[in-house]
């Protein structure tokens, strides 16, 4: 039989913020490639419904409750899913967070909150999972980074700093692990429609901007994010690294 290079089978994959939204659907398209999925979030019941759900589909799948924001914690869930599962192959920094106000009164706590959430949180859980690749010269990091990487928007200063920061980690890790065999690369996704966005999809205004704003014209679905991840994470990507992938409509590349 010819060799799918986009199959992920038997690969662990730890895909961070995976209990609802963006991180549900690429831990479900990584499943459906193969993959052996462990489902994060820091609401246990969430993730353990989320992990069962997937089991139900059929795919073998595991919780690991923690909080990306606490390193002592992830290395601690990292090193016993490496213990009782096996090698992680795959990691998907997905986890994130938005706070919206204007910068006169975003208030500073919630600053250190998305800057820790979104940034420091991919070094956080990166560097243990890290530490288990390199003896083995093997593994896929992508990092869930945003429009916002590369695009300014109002209100939303910290997330747009915290996402561009992300895009930067991603070439910066690229290009210290190549040498290493760790590829590490992004997806960028535009704008989708979970409870990060509740309050722009209620917005008539927003959305009306947004769909003339994006050449395809509409919200991305979650599952379509899935592809990229898949390919990202598999031997179809064996020389790609440092890239972020735009799944978003076209809007990063229209005016
Ligand atoms: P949701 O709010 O729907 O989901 C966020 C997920 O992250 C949840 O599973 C949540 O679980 C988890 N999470 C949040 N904080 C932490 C933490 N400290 N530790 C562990 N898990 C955490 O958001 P989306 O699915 O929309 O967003 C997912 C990613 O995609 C984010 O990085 C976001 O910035 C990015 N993105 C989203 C876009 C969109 O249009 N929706 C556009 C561009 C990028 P729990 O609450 O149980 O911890």
């Amino acid at each position: 039989m010819v060799p799918n290079p986009f199959d992920l089978g038997g690969r662990i994959a730890l895909v961070t913020g995976s209990n609802r939204g963006i991180g549900r659907a690429l831990a479900l398209g990584l499943g459906k490639a193969g993959a052996r999925v462990v489902v994060n979030g820091r609401g246990a019941a969430q993730t353990a419904a989320a992990a069962a759900e997937l089991a139900e589909l059929g795919i073998e799948a595991r919780a690991a409750v923690f909080d990306v924001t606490d390193p002592g914690a992830a290395a601690r869930e990292i090193d016993r899913i490496e213990a009782e599962m096996g090698p992680i192959d795959i990691l998907v920094n997905n986890a994130g967070m938005q706070q919206r106000a204007p910068i006169e009164t975003f208030p500073l706590a919630a600053l250190r909150q998305v800057m820790e959430t979104n940034l420091m949180s991919a070094f956080y859980v990166s560097q243990p999972v890290i530490r288990h690749m390199v003896p083995r010269a093997r593994g896929a990091i992508v990092n869930v980074c945003s429009v916002m990487s590369e695009l300014g928007r109002p209100t939303i200063v910290p997330y747009t700093a915290s996402k561009g920061g992300l895009k930067m980690m991603t070439r910066g890790l690229a290009a210290e692990l190549g040498p290493k065999g760790i590829r590490v690369n992004g997806i960028a996704p535009g704008y989708f429609r979970t409870e990060l966005n509740e309050a722009l999809v209620e917005d008539p205004e927003f959305s009306g901007w947004l769909t003339k704003r994006t050449p395809m014209g509409r919200w991305g679905d979650v599952e379509e994010l899935a592809g990229a991840a898949v390919f990202l994470a598999s031997d179809a990507a064996s020389f790609v690294t440092g890239q972020i992938l735009y799944v978003d409509g076209g809007m990063t590349s229209a005016v």
